[in-house]
């Protein structure tokens, strides 16, 4: 079954698979938003004989499955990010993520990619009737990060969304949704345009060192590369032991209602999208086609479209009463890639191999700072910022590690049924 981003992207887009011996400067392993992010940046500061692999199809991953939410932050919460790294640090990794909802919305412009975006800001909906602590989120995003949220009482979140689960909300106004597989598909056009070599269905089954430089084997093509740059996110299987032994693969869900018209303003009066206070969150958004697109959930298991919909048909339905017969004409899952710590893993092994990946599901953004912040190390014009380099890349114990992770998560929504 196609996702609803499948079925109403580009269908002919299409880049050749790579044949054949070939030499060029950079090679980037991965066609989801950090591999089309530090492609897109090296292009804009001149890079010459750029190549991008994609083992499928570009967006294939997590980026052309996603939420569509584009907002700043990371997966680790900003309050922990604080505490781990201190104010300083903390502070300008966030900015960086603001940077990078700005550069998105810059390149969707510059480049022209139509990608439905919807400038209508992100609400964080209280879920426990907890007014003390999203005041108190409120306060931290204010006087540690200098980000307005904007306070909504319960009386004007109901005014918005026609439902009694929630008790007031926070409004991030600079945030935006977006259909990620047009914008990850107008990337690469992009691309290709500007002279980067972008070759679909060319999986990259091997890297290895040779000399001062490297070698990548695919099915039908030898690669020599002065750099490589791994991008592979919760798809990267075993590709690389180094890298892939230190992100576990989780899956989320989506699905979208069959299109609402009229009847979409019996649920939301706002072309906002939503996400909740649990630890187990909802997450959705109105479409452009007056669909909704509803997303949560994550598990160890990568589920079929029949499973994921009678899941999420419940998490809807928990919200919305009123939706209880609508059709869900889409279903999918899709994989993140999450560090134990819960933060981007950025940098360079120390055989010179450079990486991006572990950006979890708050990606977006993070994986177009990545790509900046790459691109930039890789022409000589600075270092990785330190607070990255800190987090590194430790173990998550393959299976063993992916059970801890479910248990943690089944733990996570027993508490939250607990706090209601
Ligand atoms: C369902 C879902 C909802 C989400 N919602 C949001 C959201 O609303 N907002 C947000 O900020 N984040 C969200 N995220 C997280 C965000 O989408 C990801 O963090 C981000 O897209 C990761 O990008 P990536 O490039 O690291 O990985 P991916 O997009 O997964 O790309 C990795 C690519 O590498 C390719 N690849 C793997 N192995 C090879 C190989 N050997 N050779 C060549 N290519 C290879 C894969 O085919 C894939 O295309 C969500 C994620 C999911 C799954």
């Amino acid at each position: 079954m196609l996702t609803y981003y499948q079925s109403t992207a580009d269908p002919s887009l299409a880049f050749p698979a790579l044949v054949g011996q070939v030499e060029v400067d950079v090679v980037i392993v991965g066609g989801g938003y950090a591999g089309l992010a530090t492609a897109m940046s090296l292009l804009e500061r001149g890079a010459k004989n750029v190549m991008l692999l994609e083992a499928q199809t570009v967006g294939h991953g997590a980026s052309g499955r996603n939420g569509g939410f584009v907002f700043g932050g990371f997966s680790l919460d900003n309050a922990e990010l604080i505490r781990q790294l201190g104010l300083q640090q903390a502070r300008a990794l966030y900015q960086l993520t603001l940077d990078a909802v700005q550069r998105i919305r810059q390149r969707i412009t510059q480049y022209q990619i139509d990608c439905d975006a919807q400038y209508s800001g992100v609400l964080l909906a209280d879920w426990f009737r907890d007014e003390r602590a999203l005041r108190e989120l409120q306060r931290l995003m204010q006087t540690q990060f200098d980000v307005q949220w904007d306070w909504l009482s319960r009386e004007q979140v109901r005014e918005l969304l026609v439902t009694k689960r929630y008790h007031g909300a926070l409004f991030e106004s600079n945030a935006f949704h977006f259909h990620p597989l047009k914008y990850a598909q107008g990337l690469a056009r992009q691309l290709q345009g500007g002279g980067v070599a972008v070759h679909e269905s060319s999986a990259v089954q091997s890297i290895t060192r040779q000399g001062a430089g490297w070698q990548l084997q695919t099915a039908q093509a030898r690669i020599r590369a002065r750099e490589v740059v791994v991008c592979c996110g919760g798809y990267i299987e075993r590709l690389y032991p180094a890298l892939a032994r230190a992100v576990l693969p989780i899956a989320t869900y989506v699905v979208t209602t069959e299109p609402l018209g009229q009847r979409l303003q019996s649920v939301m009066r706002t072309q906002a999208a939503v996400y909740d206070t649990r630890f187990a969150f909802d997450y959705y958004r109105p479409l452009s086609d007056t669909r909704l697109l509803w997303g949560g959930r994550i598990s160890i298991k990568d589920r079929a479209p029949a499973q994921v919909e009678r899941l999420l048909r419940a998490d809807l339905v928990r919200v919305y009463p009123q939706l209880r017969d609508v059709r869900i004409t889409h279903a999918w899952s899709g994989m993140m890639s999450y560090a134990r710590h819960k933060m981007p893993q950025i940098g360079r092994l120390p055989n010179g191999l450079w990486y991006a990946m572990g950006f979890g599901g708050h990606g977006v953004a993070p994986t177009t700072m990545a790509g900046e912040l790459l691109a930039q190390a890789l022409s000589g014009q600075g270092a990785l910022p330190p607070g990255f380099e800190s987090y590194g890349l430790p173990p998550t114990f393959g299976a063993l590690g992916r059970l801890a992770a479910q248990a943690s998560y089944w733990w996570m929504q027993a508490r939250d049924a607990w706090r209601r």
